[in-house]
């Protein structure tokens, strides 16, 4: 299968080219060509099969025609060494519990398969390949843990010294093996700046092969349609329309959702659950799209204030804002109704969410209708966000998972740099 470029202004790509230049060459996000539906023995055999199975059969109408069945086989199950629970939580209102991987956050789906789809890629190739990734936390953490103890591959995360939490700083600094913590003086901006001068160094590209491991790049981004349709597999009641609510930031959870729509799966609406960067919510009800800078809060990782995969979005219908309203509404909560949120649920079901999860539940407590289930996502575990959560639900309450506890344990190794490029260069010359 080939991949055009949302821009169309480059030759379309083998999956291979797309998955190692991450961006199109005219600066366009990479699509498949196609998008086929699953057949209907799929949707309803789907309730007896794991999520390895279930996922293996979508991601064979992705990857099946690029690699050996038994290649994306193992693939696939490797990834998916976690499930993806779907707890009721109130009547009609589910969580798809996307917390239960190595660090704790849905990023792991997409960083896991997309470490192993480029290990295979390599393997052909046999040299070794350095993933720079600048990271204001959790990306910087299920990048490393999805790459950790691959062959061919050496990761190399640029951190804000000071600026990250100390469960997000140990998830990537313990980890040795392949994996090398940089420590930079300065700010998340100056980090992405850094590895931005890398990729445009041509003399450096001749020595290294260097390569990114964003949101953009669809071997990342594709396979979070995998747990839409577990949530639909697990689902016991199939006879009522299925809403969707996604706490989005980048807008590649929610746009992986439509994909897995546009190949079958029964989905009424997707609700684009915002913080205050709510620039899409504003296009879906204006029909204009206006980037801003972004503000913060305490859903962090939501804090975008440019989507990059809104250009996905826009593609997928041909820029038609009828046609996309009529699949996504939107909502837009600021820190103090989130706040309510997280500690509303808590004291009436004792389900404990995190920030970003509390804008999810809350989007579909107020827009749910008669007749709908809805099932939002929690894309992280709360204990990622203690102090927030903490503050909201008493200290104490915030149980810390093994794993995370395990994370704790580890001593911190990270190489510290000024945030001048000539140093960081001078480091990535001497790798070979
Ligand atoms: C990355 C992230 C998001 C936003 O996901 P997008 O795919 O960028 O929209 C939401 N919640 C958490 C916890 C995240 O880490």
């Amino acid at each position: 299968m080939h991949y055009y470029s949302t821009n169309h202004n480059t030759p379309n790509v083998t999956l291979e080219l797309a998955v190692t230049q991450g961006l199109a060459a005219d600066r366009g996000l990479f699509m498949p060509e196609r998008i086929e539906p699953m057949p209907a023995s799929f949707f309803s055999e789907i309730s007896a099969m794991s999520f390895q199975e279930l996922s293996f059969e979508v991601a064979k109408k992705f990857f099946g025609e690029d690699i050996p069945e038994y290649t994306l086989q193992k693939i696939v199950f490797n990834t998916l060494t976690f499930d993806t629970p779907l707890v009721e939580v109130n009547e009609n209102i589910y969580s798809l519990e996307l917390f239960h991987g190595p660090t704790s956050a849905f990023k792991d789906v997409g960083a896991r398969f997309m470490a192993r789809l480029l290990s295979h890629f390599l393997g052909k190739e046999k040299k070794m390949v350095h993933v720079l990734v600048a990271t204001s936390g959790d990306t910087g953490s299920a990048v490393a843990n999805g790459f950790l103890g691959v062959s061919g591959i050496k990761v190399h995360v640029l951190y804000p010294k000071g600026k990250v939490s100390d469960i997000q700083e140990k998830q990537f600094t313990t980890l040795g093996q392949n994996i090398t913590a940089l420590e930079i003086d300065g700010t998340f901006d100056d980090c992405q700046a850094l590895v931005k001068s890398a990729f445009m160094d041509e003399e450096l590209k001749k020595k290294i092969t260097i390569t990114s491991a964003n949101s953009i790049n669809v071997a990342r981004f594709l396979p979070q349609a995998f747990y839409y349709f577990n949530a639909w597999a697990k689902l016991k009641d199939k006879s009522r329309d299925v809403v969707f609510s996604v706490p989005s930031g980048n807008f590649g959870n929610l746009t992986a959702g439509l994909f897995a729509q546009k190949m079958g799966l029964p989905v009424k609406k997707f609700i684009a659950a915002n913080n205050l960067n709510d620039i899409v919510f504003k296009y879906l009800n204006s029909g204009v799209y206006k980037p801003r800078p972004s503000v913060s809060t305490i859903a962090n990782a939501m804090d975008v204030g440019d989507p990059s995969n809104f250009a996905r979005i826009l593609d997928l219908f041909n820029n038609d804002h009828t046609a996309i309203s009529n699949i996504m509404v939107g909502t837009s909560y600021n820190d103090d109704q989130i706040r309510e949120t997280l500690l509303s649920v808590y004291k009436s079901t004792g389900y404990l969410l995190d920030p970003h999860g509390a804008v999810g539940y809350r989007a579909l407590k107020e827009l749910l209708k008669e007749g709908e289930t809805g099932i939002f996502l929690e894309t992280a575990h709360p204990a990622k966000f203690t102090e927030t959560v903490e503050e909201v639900v008493g200290k104490g309450n915030v149980p810390m998972p093994q794993k995370l506890l395990n994370f704790m344990k580890g001593e911190k190794l990270s190489i510290e740099f000024p945030s001048t490029y000539e140093t960081f260069r001078g480091y990535l010359v001497d790798l070979e």
